[in-house]
């Protein structure tokens, strides 16, 4: 099936972007444990391939901003934000009764560091989110981030905040409709849930379902109130491939991109949908995977792409390697240079992994069927939701301390108004009820010192201030 990309009047597909890329050096030091699949060590395998592939010189990389216990509060419970500032190894034990409420001490463990990892992952979501905000690139990567299933107010599934809804509600100040797609193989319940009655955030989820965690992802959950059609989920089995893969992707994508129009779009790229993942179980290869990049790209709206899921190590660094490659519109060679991982990925050294032989258990009709579905689904919305805005937020602010305009010598601008999301659990279908009142403005933040460290062939900047506009409200 041909279907072209371009759906909106945009650039040609391989015209180059500009590309900001969130990188903390340290985020490879922290440490879920021996046995847990979850290894942040993947991200500087990444960023080793990037530095020794040549890429990094091609992008603006930057070193987030962590995220403060205000910008976490936009969505999570501030008693479990405190929770996770505070909670360490050492005191974990005289807190059992959290531990549970939280849902962290087993899938979510606690580890040194925890919080600064939060601070570190959120930061650069929300970084990108300003960047693209301001227009300061097209494309935002942040490989720390896209831990979807966060929840309000409990970790689930190695995720402890969600940088995604973060990175969504910075998105919002700016654009009247974010959409997000999901292509990891779990669904993406904490983004979905979290926007699951609005109409200014459509999610889009391609998962594992049936017997496979988080459970939900059901091609019959839509939405709810305003939000209703503007969830969609595409529940695939064992087994799919690149082709049987893109036979949905590409159809309900140019639909959803024609419907729906939004001014910015949310990709979260989770690497454990790639054949050969230690926990999934789809045959997807990298080339397959970053096809999905590719065709989001050729849209020309402002790309945040994050990570996600992704436990076979070296594969997840060859994904998300290509896939920055195809963000820049470079094609990587299949020859992995020498570089301090290069043990990982003996004993052929190719980027590329062939996918296997496992039977696909996606049948051209379930296919047929699940794809007909959905865009019947998306052809009941006839126009984009309308415009909510009360007020145009104002262009950036200049930093008061610091006069000095210069990218490298930027300091952190707090917001003068900060915006109070306040979401309120109702028994609404077992859904999160989200309300948004109106704020008060929020109290001045110090400006961080800029840090800058050394990487190969480039520099790490300390990211932009986030700045927010000032609003009243952001309708929700
Ligand atoms: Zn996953």
């Amino acid at each position: 099936m041909d279907i072209g990309g371009n759906s909106l009047p945009s650039g040609a597909d391989t015209s180059k972007r500009k590309v900001c890329y969130f990188y903390d050096p340290e985020v490879g030091n922290y440490y879920y444990g021996q046995t847990h699949p979850m290894k942040p060590q993947r991200m500087r395998m990444t960023h080793a391939l990037l530095a020794h592939y040549g890429l990094l010189q091609h992008m603006h990389v930057l070193k987030p901003n962590p995220a403060r216990e205000k910008d976490l509060c936009r969505f999570h419970a501030d008693d479990y934000v405190s929770f996770l500032r505070r909670i360490t190894p050492n005191n974990q034990h005289e807190n059992l009764i959290q531990l549970k409420r939280f849902n962290v001490g087993e899938d979510c463990p606690v580890f040194d560091g925890l919080y600064s990892f939060c601070q570190t992952y959120a930061g650069g979501s929300i970084g990108g989110a300003v960047k693209l905000n301001h227009g300061h690139c097209d494309i935002a990567v942040n490989w720390a981030g896209g831990l979807h299933h966060a929840k309000k107010c409990e970790a689930s599934g190695f995720c402890y905040v969600n940088d995604i809804v973060l990175a969504i509600l910075e998105l919002l100040k700016f654009h009247e409709r974010v959409l997000y797609v999901d292509i990891d193989i779990h669904h993406g319940d904490g983004v979905e849930e979290a926007f699951y009655i609005t109409d200014r955030v459509m999610t889009v989820s391609f998962h594992k379902f049936g017997d496979y965690f988080p459970g939900t992802g059901d091609i019959r959950d839509i939405g709810f109130g305003k939000g209703k059609c503007y969830a969609l989920n595409v529940p695939l089995d064992d087994g799919i491939d690149d082709e049987s893969y893109q036979s949905l992707f590409k159809p309900i994508m140019s639909k959803v991109m024609e419907v729906y129009r939004p001014g910015a779009v949310v990709l979260q790229c989770g690497a454990d949908s790639l054949s050969g993942d230690r926990l999934g179980c789809f045959n997807i290869s990298v080339k397959g995977h970053a096809e999905c990049v590719r065709f989001m790209r050729s849209f020309n709206v402002p790309l945040l792409l994050l990570g996600g899921g992704g436990y076979t190590i070296r594969n997840v660094a060859s994904c998300w390697c290509y896939e920055t490659g195809v963000a820049l519109g470079i094609e990587v060679d299949d020859q992995v240079p020498e570089h301090e991982y290069i043990e990982y990925f003996g004993p052929d050294y190719s980027l590329h992994v062939a996918p296997s032989n496992m039977e696909n258990k996606n049948s051209c009709e379930m296919l047929d069927e699940i794809r007909a579905r959905l865009l019947d689904n998306l052809s009941r919305l006839q126009h984009a939701p309308s415009v909510q805005f009360q007020e145009q937020p104002p262009d950036t602010e200049i930093p008061e301390a610091d006069e000095d305009e210069d990218d490298n010598k930027d300091e952190r601008k707090d917001p003068d108004h900060d915006v109070n999301v306040d979401y309120e659990r109702e028994c609404t279908l077992g859904r999160l009820k989200m309300e948004v009142v109106e704020c008060e403005a929020k109290d001045k933040d110090s400006t961080l010192p800029r840090e800058t460290v050394d990487v190969p062939h480039t520099e790490v900047e300390q990211e932009n201030p986030q700045e927010q506009p000032e609003m009243d409200q952001i309708p929700l």
